[in-house]
């Protein structure tokens, strides 16, 4: 259960405090893509997700793509934002974010992991040794499988609220 904990739990990526996680040292965020950035294969990023990615650059912050879709979606997408991608991740698998971290030259105690899936981006990121970040999916429609797990994910966000583990958004 410790593995499936995040660190933080926000509605968005816009709620999260970036001034803090600065404070707090952090070099590397490591995003998610699909219903953590934009709508899950939706092509386009919105100018709010733009101004968002300036506001990170500006606190010396590197962002990077980490996402288990394919390569034309991720690579095309990050080519738009102007920031580096690993796609075919694999997450829960450490590579992905192994790999990023490498990129960059940081550490995992340095490196903040965002997204909108327990079994995927939290415990990917916690496996890490990383800062995780769950966010609430930005829209409900998904891949048909995703839709199965999040019946298990919304299982164990009851589990961790029960024990006082989360701070909901
Ligand atoms: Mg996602």
């Amino acid at each position: 259960m410790r593995l499936l904990r995040p660190s933080q739990y926000h509605k968005s990526i816009f709620d999260i405090d970036l001034d803090k996680l600065q404070a707090q040292g952090y070099r590397a965020i490591m995003l998610d893509l699909d219903n953590t950035l934009v709508k899950w294969n939706h092509p386009d990023p919105t100018p709010g997700l733009q101004e968002w990615l300036q506001r990170v650059g500006a606190r010396g912050l590197s962002a990077c793509i980490v996402s288990n879709n394919s390569g034309p979606r991720v690579s095309e997408f990050a080519a738009k934002v102007g920031i580096p991608f690993i796609s075919n991740a694999a997450k829960p698998r450490r590579k992905g974010f192994r790999e990023a971290m490498r990129r960059f030259g940081v550490t995992p105690q340095q490196t903040v992991v965002i997204g909108d899936q327990i079994f995927t981006d939290v415990l990917g990121g916690n496996r890490s040794g990383a800062h995780t970040i769950l966010v609430v999916p930005i829209d409900p429609r998904e891949f048909f499988l995703t839709q199965i797990v999040r019946k298990v994910e919304r299982r164990v966000l009851r589990y961790l609220d029960r024990k006082g583990l989360l701070q909901r958004p």
